[in-house]
């Protein structure tokens, strides 16, 4: 059974909860008793993991370009 994360906009408490696909959508209740919560996006959407920056290649203008080429080797 597929598992959902959830956050109560009343404590801000954010809890799981194992339920079929078809309730995903129902009303969810905290742990604490409230019922005012929302649907977080699943775990298999994990957005914001940071992302390595591309190795730039830099080309200085003419002089001691030697290594890269195979000239060093
Ligand atoms: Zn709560």
């Amino acid at each position: 059974m597929p598992r959902y994360e959830y956050r109560c906009r009343t404590c801000g408490d954010t809890f799981e909860l194992s339920r079929p696909m078809a309730e995903s959508s129902a009303p969810a209740t905290c742990p604490a008793g409230h019922d005012d919560t929302v649907k977080l996006l699943s775990t298999v959407a994990v957005a914001g993991t940071g992302s390595a920056p591309a190795p730039a290649p830099r080309a200085s203008g003419g002089g001691g370009g030697c290594c890269g080429g195979g000239c060093c080797g």
